[in-house]
């Protein structure tokens, strides 16, 4: 299986009550229901932990609860504060990736994948944010948290140990972990789909997998290739940006840039080679701004070479363009005069980088010229297949053969990896 990202999914326990019970001293400890501003007539939000213990759930009228918990203390809730903390969560999180999806109100992925590098990396990112989360919204307000190679998988994880947990689910313990999971854990198998696979003999996911993936289209269409895929943990899904999901409660900040650099496996004089990975960044960045609808008016290249002294520079562009090739061809005539062998300081090149802002929702004119608008037409498709299977599914051919590496045993952080890219383009 492709390992070809790290998402952290984190999810707050019992959320609005232990936000009121970090505000109040007196609720801490205590069975305690939130509940909508008519007491009577309403349902339980949420129940804290202590409440839940004693047999409280979520969605039962407050007079059920009230009948199985008679010390429970009913509390209305208040969606302004827990608007607030939501957005201090989420501002922390974004200190570690820019990628965060905020799935729920308590909830979020994040993709650390270049961020962290590999699973011990993730491990300190995510114990760096439970730290933060006790510092900055104290010590009450805690989180269970998942690792696992996609969104699917690490909320699984994240939810088999709660409260407070952090499960790490690494793309060899992925099977292992669906096992001592019951089907109706993981998020898309509700009470009807699970009704209907045990109606197909298919209790745990282990049946699932094994079940022959025409009789899975047969029974459920196009959800039965989704069903056989999550079985075997594998998941393709996006982290959504708040900026296409629209969450309310959350303000909607436009990206100010789009960038990415790259560590390669060894210092190097090798020009060749450094353009390749340049390009690689380009179709990256690239890709991403057509995937949020934008164009860029100014491209950023940044290199490091071996004695860590660096150089960026700037260029502003007559036409904004999210189109690779062309951010290539600017950035490489920006640095190519940095090149080691032509530089008097004959240091190698340790890291490239490049970045797109000044962003607009402009589009980019037509090319005029014949072979490019030949390239032009191909992007809405490829793009269409990077949607639907994640960056890396189609190459350049003069990429081909730059594997991304990273140094010294880490993962992989790839712009393009040949390797993530052959294994999914099989997978399907
Ligand atoms: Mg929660």
């Amino acid at each position: 299986m492709s390992t070809d990202r790290i998402i952290i999914h984190i999810d707050m326990n019992s959320f609005f009550a232990s936000v009121e019970q970090q505000a109040n001293p007196f609720l801490r400890g205590k069975p305690i229901a939130i509940t909508g501003k008519d007491q009577k007539r309403s349902v339980v939000t949420t129940a804290s932990i202590e409440a839940k213990r004693l047999g409280v759930k979520t969605a039962m009228s407050t007079w059920e609860a009230k009948h199985i918990c008679p010390s429970l203390i009913l509390y209305p809730g208040d969606p302004h504060k827990y608007a607030s903390v939501m957005e201090r969560f989420n501002a922390i999180y974004q200190d570690f990736t820019s990628r965060v999806e905020i799935f729920s109100v308590d909830e979020s992925f994040l993709d650390v994948t270049e961020e962290a590098g590999d699973y011990f990396g993730a491990t300190f990112i995510a114990q760096t944010i439970r730290e933060r989360l006790r510092e900055e919204l104290g010590e009450h307000i805690t989180a269970s948290m998942g690792i696992a190679p996609n969104k699917l998988m690490a909320k699984l994880a994240g939810e088999s140990v709660k409260p407070n947990g952090l499960t790490i689910a690494r793309p060899q313990d992925v099977i292992a972990l669906l096992d001592r999971s019951e089907l109706q854990d993981l998020c898309g198998i509700g009470p009807r789909i699970y009704q209907r696979l045990s109606n197909l003999g298919i209790e745990t996911f282990k049946q699932l997998r094994e079940f022959p993936l025409e009789g899975l289209q047969a029974e459920f269409k196009s959800y039965g290739v989704w069903l056989h895929a999550a079985a075997h943990g594998h998941d393709s899904s996006y982290i959504i940006s708040p900026t296409k999901k629209g969450v309310r409660g959350v303000s909607e900040e436009e990206p100010k840039s789009y960038g990415h650099s790259y560590t390669l496996p060894h210092d190097t004089h090798d020009t060749l080679a450094i353009k390749r990975y340049l390009l690689g960044l380009a179709d990256k960045v690239a890709w991403r701004m057509r995937r949020d609808d934008y164009s860029a008016k100014r491209i950023t290249t940044h290199i490091r070479f071996g004695d860590f002294t660096s150089v960026t520079e700037q260029r502003t562009l007559n036409e904004p363009t999210a189109d690779g090739l062309t951010l290539f061809q600017i950035a490489w005539s920006m640095v190519n005069h940095l090149m080691p062998t032509s530089r008097s300081n004959d240091q190698p090149v340790r890291l490239v980088g490049l970045s797109a802002s000044q962003l607009t929702h402009d589009r980019q004119q037509q090319p005029l010229f014949k072979k490019e608008q030949k390239v032009h037409s191909v992007l809405p498709a490829l793009d269409a297949l990077q949607h639907r299977y994640g960056s890396g599914i189609w190459t350049r051919a003069s990429l081909a053969k730059t594997h991304f590496k990273k140094r010294s045993g880490a993962c992989p952080t790839t712009p393009h990896d040949a390797d993530c890219q052959h294994s999914r383009a099989k997978r399907r």
